[in-house]
């Protein structure tokens, strides 16, 4: 679905647990949710179907506690604090990515890149964190902004050694394709999907 390069993710914010539903009849196997209540909350309705769960949202660090061992990738680890957290409550080492602001958005979240070396060897003490690959947004309605922020992120995933790149959304995903996504999170694109 939207590629055969990179795996998507159905970013479900938009999405109710029977709209969910008939998008995994249809094949959808992988969801993101971006609020700790949204998650738990669809996760009870949709118990009996084998959905793959990722966090795609910042995840507060007094939520980690309540959803850290019900989803199998985090895409928004910015914080020690949250990786703290995470060592704390989580069973089993946990897939994450670290999200990157490279688009210099100052509400956004994401590490600045300057930091990055210096995050992940922090990361290495932590057991029950697995950083698989790098994170980041682009810039709404800015596609040149946009499509640097991809290809620095290829760049520090290249350099540092990380094999997975979510980046993309409904707006952008074929130019996060051509720099190498190996993720994508699509949200309003699957609505065309329902009926
Ligand atoms: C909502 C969301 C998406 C998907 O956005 P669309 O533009 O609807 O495809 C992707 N990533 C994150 C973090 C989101 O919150």
């Amino acid at each position: 679905m939207f590629s055969n390069q990179a795996i998507t993710i159905c970013a479900s914010k938009y999405f109710d647990h029977h709209q969910i539903q008939e998008l995994h009849r249809k094949g959808v196997v992988h969801f993101g949710e971006n609020r700790a209540q949204d998650l738990l909350k669809k996760q009870e309705m949709l118990k009996n179907l084998p959905i793959i769960w990722h966090f795609i949202g910042h995840l507060q660090t007094n939520k980690v506690k309540d959803i850290i061992n019900q989803i199998e990738y985090l895409h928004t680890l910015d914080r020690i604090s949250l990786a703290d957290n995470i060592q704390k409550y989580r069973f089993t080492p946990l897939k994450c990515f670290i999200q990157v602001n490279l688009t210099g958005e100052s509400q956004k979240s994401g590490i600045n890149p300057e930091n990055l070396a210096q995050f992940l060897i922090e990361m290495k003490k932590y057991d029950k964190i697995e950083i698989i690959g790098l994170m980041t947004i682009g810039q709404e309605n800015q596609l040149e902004i946009t499509e640097k922020a991809f290809i620095k992120l290829s760049q520090l995933a290249t350099l540092h050694g990380l094999k997975e790149k979510s980046m993309g959304m409904s707006d952008d995903y074929e130019l996060a394709l051509q720099h190498g996504a190996t993720y994508l999170r699509i949200g309003r694109k699957f609505k065309e999907l329902l009926e």
